[in-house]
């Protein structure tokens, strides 16, 4: 059967369908009100440590691929799991990878200047460019860019997190692979949780609905914004202009469901709730969520059984997202004193 991305250029990077597990440990430990608990192992993408990022870069690179680029430029925290996931792909693609990051979470850990992402950057030969805290981001990016033409590089720019509409198809084939799955199982009516960010993911997954409104229903946890409508607002917009790539009708702006209250602090900076999820399921399930994302957005998806959101009737898949390679960057909240 023709498939509707297969009118977009593609370069194959991710280990497809990644693996649909269950977890009955954890759902023991949360007791007899818990509804049945899926985990989609977006971490188990393959391309350089994996993560959500790699669905996203396949289209992406597919697109630089086509436009001739040599260079793939990119920005994000010191410690993205996208920069180090598109270094990866310019690695396996044959560019060269310029990371533009930003030292902007107010996290003073030692390791997190120079382990975890940061670490895994270099060793994939990327070149690592450091905006220092202050100064003007437009400004050092443009100087960057500028730099680079005047070397004869043909760069190919892709913002914070991939989440432009090319990147966002990455989630719209992942959405119907995950329909398919529970298809498959007999599984219908499910609720598919996933941390949210830049929002390419989830408008991506809002975008791959407009295919099989049978699949599950998408709830986002806000990890990113304190600004959650702001944040609500973007994601409609990407998922109709993701819906209108794929000429489908747009969703309407009320499907876009966003959880409030697990971000604590900001973007980056650990919550009690982060660490409890991460140790709980590595003891429970002997799986490895990330400080930044899948920590935050596992804890809110515990707060949410917790207060009753769901019946044990309910099926819930977490889509976990990835970013591992974090933990190192914030062993100190986990070590014991
Ligand atoms: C980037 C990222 C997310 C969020 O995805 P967005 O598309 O940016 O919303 C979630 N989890 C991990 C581990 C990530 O690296």
């Amino acid at each position: 059967m023709p498939s509707p991305f297969d009118a977009f250029p593609r370069f194959s990077l991710a280990h497809l369908p990644t693996p649909l597990g269950e977890m009955t440990r954890l759902r023991a430990h949360l007791g007899p009100a818990s509804p049945r608990l899926f985990i989609k192992r977006d971490d188990c993408t393959g391309l350089g440590g994996g993560g959500n990022k790699t669905r996203k870069l396949e289209f992406l690179v597919g697109e630089a691929l086509a436009q001739g680029a040599d260079t793939i430029v990119t920005t994000g925290a010191l410690q993205s799991n996208h920069a180090r996931q598109t270094a990866a792909a310019a690695a396996a693609a044959g560019f060269k990878a310029v990371l533009v990051l930003l030292d902007m979470v107010p996290y003073q850990g030692q390791s997190y200047r120079q382990s975890g992402n940061r670490l895994l950057d270099d060793i994939f030969g990327a070149d690592v460019r450091i905006i220092p805290p202050g100064a003007d981001a437009t400004a050092f990016f443009k100087s960057v860019m500028a730099e680079l033409q005047a070397a004869g590089a043909k760069p190919y720019f892709t913002p914070a997190g991939g989440s432009t509409v090319t990147g966002s198809l990455g989630y719209a084939a992942a959405y119907l692979e995950m329909a398919d799955e529970l298809a498959a199982r007999g599984i219908t009516g499910a609720h598919l949780i996933h941390a949210s960010s830049s929002g390419g993911t989830q408008a991506g997954l809002i975008a791959g609905r407009q295919l099989r409104h049978d699949g599950p229903a998408i709830h986002g946890i806000n990890v990113y914004r304190l600004d959650t409508d702001k944040m609500k607002a973007d994601i409609a917009s990407l998922a109709a202009k993701t819906a209108e790539h794929l000429g489908l009708a747009a969703p309407s702006a009320n499907v876009v469901v966003l959880e409030d209250g697990f971000v604590g602090t900001g973007y980056g900076v650990p919550t009690e709730g982060m660490i409890e999820a991460v140790e709980l399921v590595a003891r429970t399930e002997g799986i490895l969520l990330d400080p930044v994302y899948t920590g935050k957005g596992m804890a809110g998806m515990i707060a949410l059984i917790k207060r009753g959101t769901f019946t044990p009737d309910d099926t819930l898949v977490f889509l976990h997202t990835g970013g591992m390679p974090g933990l190192f960057a914030y062993e100190e909240e986990f070590t014991l004193p």
